[in-house]
Parts: C-alpha cells; sequence; structure tokens
C-alpha cells in the first residue's frame, strides 16, 4: 500500500512539475513573439509624446518635466553631445550601455532596447532594470540635442501585482500537494483495507468489514468481495457440517459391524443369536452401501460430469414398474395405494428420473403410519408435468420443510430416528429436478401428512 501511495503521490507531483514547465515555455514564447514587439511599441510611443511635448514648450524647465515623468512611474537617462548625463527615478541596476549607442540615439535613430532584449531571457527580460532595456529616442528642447532612454519603473508600477502573482503561485503550489496528499491518502485507503481482509480470509477468518456505501469501482469491488466472502464462509460451513455428517455415519455402522463381529467370536454362543447377529453385520453393510452409492451420485452430480443422457420415455410406464417393484413393502407396511398414471411421454434422463420417483415413494411409504394411504399421480399441463406422491404419515414442522433438501437433514421427531436413512435422498432429488430445469413443491402438516409435487418441462 505504501508503495502506491508514495507511486500516486510522486507521479501526480512530477505531472504538476511537467506541465508548469511546459506552461512557462509555451508563456514564454508568447512573450516573445507578441507581448515583447508590443511593449516596446507602446513605450516608444510614450518616449516619443515626451520627447513631441518637449518639443512644443520650449519654455518649460526640462529637468523639472522629465522629474515629474520620471516620478509617475517611469527610469529616464538622458545625455547629451557633451557627455554630460542625468538620471531621473529609480536607478538602473545595470548602467552599462554602450557609446555608439548613445550616438546612434544623439544623431537622431531610435534605440528599441525592449524589443532586442536577449531572448534568453525569457519572460524575466521583461523585469530587467537595466539601461541596455530601454527605448532611445532623441530629443531637441531649445535647440540643443539629447538622447533620452525610458523605461517603464516596473517596481513602483507593478510591485503589489508581483507580490500577488507570487503569493498565488505559492500557494496553488502547496494546496495541490496538501490535496494531492490527503486525496491520494483516500484513494488508496479502501485498496489497502481489501488487502488485510484478503489476509484474513485466507486465515480463515471470513468475518471481514469493509466500507461498501461508497458509489465508486473501489465500493462495487467491496461490495463484490464481502459477496466472496460470505459465500465463502457458508461453503465453508457446508463443508466443515459435511465432513463431521459423514464420519458420523461412517463411524456408528462401523463399530456396530465390530461390536457384532466381536461377539461372533465367542464360541459358547447359539446359531439363533449367531444368525442374528450375522443379519445386524449385513443390515449395517446394507446402510454403508447406501451411503456411499448416494454419496458418489452427488458428488458426480456436484461435479456436472453426470451429463443428461436425455431421451424420450414414457413417465407413466416407469412410474408404474417402480411401483411394482415396492408392492411387498407396501402390503407389509398395510398401506392402501392409489394411483392415477396415464401415458405421458417426457424427454429427460430416465435412470436420474427413476431415482427422483425412487426416494419420493420411499419417503412416502417409510415415513407413513401403518394401515396409511398413497395416492400417486401424474398429469401434464401446457409445456410442464405434474408428479404428486401424497402420504397420510408423520408430516413435518413448518421449520423441518425449509431444510429436508438440506445434505444430511433428518427431522429430528422421535419418530423419524427410528427409520433408516441417510438425509441425503431429498437433496439427491432436489438436484436432478434442478438439472432438469423443474421445480419441486413440498405442502406438509404434523401427523397429518404430506404432498410432494414435482413439477418437469416436458421437452
Ligand atoms: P432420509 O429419508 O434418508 O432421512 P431424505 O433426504 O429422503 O433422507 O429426507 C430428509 C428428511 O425429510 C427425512 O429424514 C424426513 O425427516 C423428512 N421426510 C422426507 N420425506 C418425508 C415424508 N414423506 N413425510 C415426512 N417426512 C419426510
Amino acid at each position: 500500500m505504501k508503495t502506491l501511495y508514495v507511486k500516486f503521490v510522486v507521479f501526480t507531483i512530477l505531472i504538476m512539475i511537467c506541465s508548469s514547465i511546459l506552461a512557462f515555455f509555451i508563456s514564454n514564447a508568447y512573450y516573445q513573439q507578441n507581448l515583447k514587439p508590443y511593449n516596446d511599441e507602446k513605450i516608444t510611443n510614450i518616449a516619443k509624446s515626451i520627447v513631441e511635448y518637449a518639443k512644443k514648450h520650449p519654455k518649460i524647465d526640462l529637468n523639472e518635466y522629465l522629474e515629474n515623468v520620471s516620478s509617475i512611474g517611469y527610469q529616464i537617462y538622458m545625455i547629451d553631445h557633451v557627455g554630460e548625463d542625468v538620471f531621473w527615478g529609480a536607478p538602473f541596476r545595470d548602467k552599462s550601455l554602450s557609446n555608439g549607442t548613445k550616438e546612434q540615439v544623439l544623431n537622431g535613430d531610435i534605440y528599441h532596447g525592449i524589443l532586442h532584449f536577449p531572448q534568453q531571457t525569457f519572460v524575466t527580460g521583461f523585469f530587467a532594470n537595466e539601461l541596455k532595456n530601454t527605448i532611445g529616442v532623441p530629443l531637441t528642447h531649445n535647440g540643443k540635442h539629447y538622447a533620452l532612454f525610458i523605461r517603464p519603473d516596473i517596481k513602483l508600477l507593478f510591485n503589489e501585482m508581483h507580490l500577488l502573482f507570487g503569493w498565488l503561485l505559492v500557494l496553488t503550489i502547496g494546496l495541490s500537494i496538501m490535496i494531492v496528499l490527503i486525496s491520494t491518502k483516500y484513494l488508496v485507503k479502501p485498496i489497502s483495507k481489501l488487502t488485510s481482509a484478503t489476509t484474513s480470509l485466507s486465515n480463515g477468518n471470513f468475518n471481514v468489514d469493509l466500507d461498501s456505501n461508497r458509489r465508486d469501482e473501489l465500493g462495487e469491488l467491496s461490495q463484490s468481495f464481502l459477496r466472496m466472502a460470505r459465500k465463502l464462509e457458508q461453503i465453508d460451513d457446508i463443508r466443515k457440517e459435511f465432513i463431521s455428517n459423514i464420519s458420523h455415519d461412517i463411524q456408528s455402522p462401523l463399530s456396530n459391524i465390530k461390536g457384532y463381529a466381536d461377539l461372533l467370536e465367542n464360541e459358547s454362543i447359539s446359531t439363533e443369536e449367531k444368525r442374528h447377529y450375522i443379519s445386524i453385520i449385513h443390515e449395517e453393510i446394507g446402510r454403508l452401501s447406501t451411503l456411499t452409492k448416494q454419496l458418489l451420485l452427488l458428488a458426480s452430480l456436484d461435479r456436472n460430469d453426470h451429463i443428461l443422457k436425455k431421451q424420450s420415455f414414457n413417465v407413466g410406464n416407469q412410474i408404474k414398474e417402480l411401483v411394482k417393484t415396492y408392492q411387498w413393502q407396501v402390503s407389509e407396511k398395510e398401506i392402501m395405494l392409489s394411483y392415477s398414471l396415464p401415458d405421458i411421454e417426457m424427454i429427460g434422463d430416465p435412470s436420474l428420473l427413476n431415482t427422483v420417483w425412487d426416494n419420493l415413494f420411499i419417503n412416502a411409504i417409510k415415513y407413513n403410519k401403518t394401515g396409511g394411504n398413497i395416492e400417486i399421480s401424474l398429469a401434464k399441463k401446457g409445456e410442464s408435468i405434474f408428479v404428486t406422491f401424497t402420504d397420510t404419515g408423520i408430516g413435518l414442522k413448518e421449520t423441518e420443510i425449509e431444510r429436508i433438501f438440506d445434505r444430511f437433514y433428518r427431522a429430528n421427531t422421535a419418530r423419524t430416528r427410528t427409520i433408516e436413512g441417510t438425509g441425503l435422498g431429498l437433496s439427491i432429488v432436489w438436484t436432478i429436478v434442478r438439472l432438469h430445469d423443474g421445480r419441486i413443491q413440498v405442502n406438509s402438516r404434523e401427523n397429518e401428512g404430506s404432498t410432494f409435487i414435482v413439477e418437469l418441462p416436458v421437452n
């Protein structure tokens, strides 16, 4: 973060310096091209009018007159043929001026010192307080010839402006640097917060705090970062719960198997007991096998590598076949089974959909009361088919309905605990229905029964 901050500040200040230099060169070119000749012409005109006035009024005291002009804001130098010279106004810093120039002006030429002041001095040439930087004009008064050199007294005329512009410059630079320092901090701060949030995420702490109220790209980034953190936390919770559930579900049949195998080692037990223990071991192995089969199926559905092998088939016939295979379990529990399964063709993965009906039907038997009812119906409405399994079993509480499709969830009633199950069947059902772009709806009342309605697109 520090380097980004420093980079940003240095970069902005560099841009400021570069643009100042560029602006200086541009304004200098403008001064040399336009302002310098204009300034020269202006001063030349002023000098000419001074000369004109002196010429027209031979009676005035030249010394007094020029003293007056200088007090308005000019620096004046005058010399005659004999070499006698006088200065009025603020003294020149550099008084050197070639005798040739003085001679030329005495002989009637105009000297354009301002226009020809060296270009290397840039715009500052305007301020150079030198005798060379003047306009020289010939002046005749009372028959005597003089050379008059004049330039505006910049200090007198513009001193306040000078200071004002100086302060303006210093304040602009100072304030810009301060604003850059502060605004960069404001810009970079959320990035450094994101960095520490990332570190905390990678350390397994999902409780990150970010300012997601900003209405810019960084605000958006923070928001999606928070969403990602929440999602990761959920995934991590699910993973932990999954491992703990799975370990428990594998561990309990294994310890039962071990316990009964130990008992079988005892040679004094009767054949009757032996048979009983072996049948328990078989049951537990069956449980483990169902669990691993269901886990493998869920894993392949999750990985999406169980690409749907879709084909057209008769759903009504499929469910009728299934009902036949469970006939003996239905009669064993003295359940009244009724169904309406017309011939309806649909397109889907028959093997996966068979798993759906299988799980729903088994649940309707398992969670039913002895002597209860089961109704299965199939209907086509528009572009959808509806398969309904209704039972008059133990039913579910409102809060339980929300969770029955969660992996490993088993409604925690005393009765459910006596019924074999893994809590994976309905998650498999939900995943398969979703892969077919279908929906599943549950209506249930505790102690009255449940209805599971599966809606699937026909094509
Ligand atoms: P399993 O039946 O192996 O426990 P499922 O995923 O099939 O797992 O079902 C999850 C839970 O939903 C069951 O444990 C049970 O509590 C509840 N359940 C499912 N079907 C029914 C039903 N027809 N009647 C009442 N409860 C049901």
